[in-house]
This record gives C-alpha cells, structure tokens and sequence, in this order.
C-alpha cells in the first residue's frame, strides 16, 4: 500500500488550513472528510488578527478579508442599550498588522478550498480508527478503505475518532449554555458600520456582526444568543425563531428586528461543549489538531482562530525538522500550554457573563463601566497579539 503522505481526518478549518500550509512546506498531504459534500453553513465567524496573521503566512489574507467585513470596536452594552464598555480592536490589530474580521463560515470554506485546488479532500470518507505499523500508520474507513500515511493528523473536530482511539477515558464536558447563531441580509447597515455590538441582559448574552455585503447592497449580518441551559434541549419544529424571542424581547434595537428578519431555516441551535485540557495530544506518528485537540467555549470566539494557529506551527516544524515524529512532540509541546491557556481565559471570560441576579449584575455593570479599556486590551493582546510562530 503505496503512503499519502501526511494523512489528514477532517476537512473543516482546523484540516483544511492544515493542508494548505503542509503543502505549502512541500509535503503531500490528502485530506478525508465525512461529510458526502460542502454545504453553506449558516453562521458567521470572527477571525481575530492572530488568525489573519496565519492567513497571511498562507498568502491568504486579502482573499479573507475581501469576503467579510473587518470592525474596530466592540461595544458592550447592557440588554437595554445603556453603554457598559467600548473596546478598539483596531488599535490591537495595528500592533499585529492585521484586523479583526467577521465572515460567513462558508464564504472562508470557499477560499480554502480553492486554494487546496479542485482534488483537496476526499469527500464521503469517515475514518473508524488506524493503526501505527513501524513509522507510520494505517488508517481504516467505514466503507472498508484503508489508507498509509508517514503522519495522521486527527482534526476531526469535538468528537474526534481519533482522539477516542488516542485517549478513549476523554469525553467533552458540556459548558452549560446553549447558542442560537442567525443569519441575515438587511436593507440597512443597522449598527455602525466597523463596530461589533453585544448586549449582556438577565442569563443572556446577544452578539451583532457585519459578515460583509449581499446581494444589491445589502448588509449580512450574523448574530448569535448564548444562555445558560441545560444539556440537550430541542425547540420546538420550526420554533427556533421563537426560542431566541423568548430570551430577547424588549431588548435594544436592532436585536428583536433582526431575530424576526431572520429565516427560521437560517437560524441553528448548538450547545457548547469543550474538552479539558488532555493529558496528551499524541503518539508515534499521529497527532491532533483544533477542536479535537482543545475544543474551548466560546467566549473568546478563538476556537477556529487557535486551530489556524495549529496549522502553521504544525507545518513550520514538520518543514524544519526532517525526523518527523520529533516535529509532532514538538507542536505538541508548544501548541498544548498556548491552547490551555486561551481555552481557561475563554472559560474566565464567560463566567461574569450570564449572571442572573440582579445584585450580582448591577455590580458587574458598574465594574464594567469603571474599568479602563486598557485592562480588557492588555488581556486580549496576551490572545491575538501572541507570537505563535516563534520559537
Ligand atoms: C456557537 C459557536 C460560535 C463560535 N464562534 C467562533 C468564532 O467566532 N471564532 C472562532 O475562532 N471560533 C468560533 N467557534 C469555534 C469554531 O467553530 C471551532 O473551534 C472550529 O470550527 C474548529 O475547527 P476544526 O476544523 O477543528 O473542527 P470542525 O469544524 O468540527 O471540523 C471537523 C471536521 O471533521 C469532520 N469529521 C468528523 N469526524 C470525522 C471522521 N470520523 N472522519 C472524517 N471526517 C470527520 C467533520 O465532518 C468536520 O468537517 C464557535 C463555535 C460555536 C459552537
């Protein structure tokens, strides 16, 4: 059985900017994705300048930002519109030469799989395990497929079969909220253009984004509602609409318009989980990557971001150093302190944001409101302005 290379599990971001940057360091690569083709995923993404950094290392960048839209500010503010913070984002990008842009996830899958070219992943290919066989390893599929690669990266996502064949005692731990994401194209830009709203209201916290422009002018916007809830909830046929009027109604403008503007076939329910920090990420020849390794909450929107950050370092050192299960154990080795310390800052970040006591939010909002922009900026430069490429 002749060897692929560097075999990738996995073709969402985390595996396709794998095998971009793995190519791009002159390895053959081939990626196996699940899933029988690309459908357009209904949500938006915020792509912090550290992930644009790594775009632009792939020569990607200007493709990126060309199919979003990038903002300078995030605006906090209480559900009833009162201002809590303001945070210039653009001042943080300046320092990293990059911005912070807000895209559609289909519209990046699009450049990345251009970029990969027209035979970049084999589609309809779900891995059930593999086996390490002298240097390297071979790995089975469902329909009976095997395959031989020098390397297998596992950037199978949450449920990584991967991981599971690595470290079978781990599972994802549910974070104990829920998330609806919406998106929708609006006649008017409804909040300024380049700022990023978000409202913090009793056990609920709402996001506003500029995703770039739609057809005939028009402004896509992605929105999303986090609250705390428990595990496995379903709304009801139809009723994803309604479940996010529930949680928003009376809230400032333009969260109830844009909930209601919202196609109830573009709106998804997810709830959050992450893995606690793993105890090792691989072993021999096989390694993972993104969500499989450190899927994290989402309050930090780094979850994709630290996945792109992967894929460089991963392929930076797999081109230096030519023993590559060395290269493995040393990604590992810088990638696992970096991702556990975004992914407790994520977990931090979240616990003041869903507080339902009034008490507790009225103390909150006054520390919000006293706090300089400074303190919340020196946090976020240690995420988005951390040099992940050196050694
Ligand atoms: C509500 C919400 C909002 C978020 N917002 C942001 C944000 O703004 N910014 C940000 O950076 N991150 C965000 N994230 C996190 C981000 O979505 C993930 O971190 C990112 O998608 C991880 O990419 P990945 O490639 O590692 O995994 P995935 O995107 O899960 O991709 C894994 C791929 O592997 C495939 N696969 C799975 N099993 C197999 C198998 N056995 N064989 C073959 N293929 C397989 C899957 O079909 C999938 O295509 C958010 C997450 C949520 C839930």
């Amino acid at each position: 059985m002749p060897s692929r290379g560097v075999v990738i599990i996995g073709g969402g971001i985390g595996g396709l900017c794998a095998a971009i940057a793995l190519r791009q360091a002159g390895l053959e690569v081939a990626v196996y994705e699940r899933a029988e083709a690309y459908r357009p995923l209904g949500a938006g993404l915020s792509l912090w300048p550290n992930a644009m950094r790594a775009f632009e290392a792939l020569g990607l960048a200007r493709e990126v930002a060309d199919v979003g839209a990038s903002w300078r500010e995030t605006v906090v503010h209480r559900w009833d519109g009162k201002v809590l913070s303001r945070l210039s984002v653009e001042a943080l990008g300046r320092e990293v030469g990059q911005p912070t842009v807000g895209l559609l996830r289909a519209d990046l899958q699009q450049v990345l799989l251009r970029a990969l070219g027209p035979d970049g992943v084999r589609l309809g290919a779900a891995c059930t395990g593999f086996h390490v066989e002298g240097e390297g390893v071979r790995v089975t599929f469902a329909d009976g497929q095997q395959v031989r690669g020098d390397c297998l990266i596992g950037a199978d996502g949450l449920h990584s079969v991967v991981r599971q064949r690595l470290l079978p005692e781990v599972r994802p731990r549910y974070g104990g909220r829920t998330s609806w994401r919406g998106v929708v194209s609006v006649a008017s830009a409804v909040i300024p253009e380049g700022s990023q709203f978000e409202l913090y209201g009793p056990g609920a916290r709402f996001g506003i984004t500029h995703i770039g422009r739609g057809p005939g002018g028009t402004w896509r916007m992605y929105w999303f509602l986090l609250v705390p809830a428990p595990e496995g909830g379903r709304d009801a046929e139809g009723g994803h609409r309604e479940a996010v009027l529930s949680h928003v109604r009376g809230w400032r403008e333009p969260v109830e318009s844009l909930v209601r503007a919202t196609p109830e076939s573009d709106i998804i329910r997810t709830d959050i989980h992450y893995l606690e920090p793993l105890p090792r990420w691989g072993e021999g020849p096989v390694t993972l990557l993104g969500d499989s390794a450190h899927a994290m909450v989402t309050d930090m929107g780094q979850g994709a971001c630290q996945a792109i950050e992967d894929a460089l370092v991963l392929a930076k050192l797999l081109r230096e150093d030519s023993d590559r299960i060395r290269a493995l154990r040393t990604y590992e080795a810088r990638r696992r302190p970096r991702t556990a310390y975004v992914s407790e800052l994520s977990m931090r970040a979240g616990a003041i944001r869903y507080l339902r006591n009034p008490v507790a939010r009225w103390g909150r909002d006054l520390l919000m409101r006293a706090l300089p922009s400074s303190v919340a900026l020196e946090q976020l430069r240690r995420v988005v302005g951390h040099d992940f490429l050196a050694s």
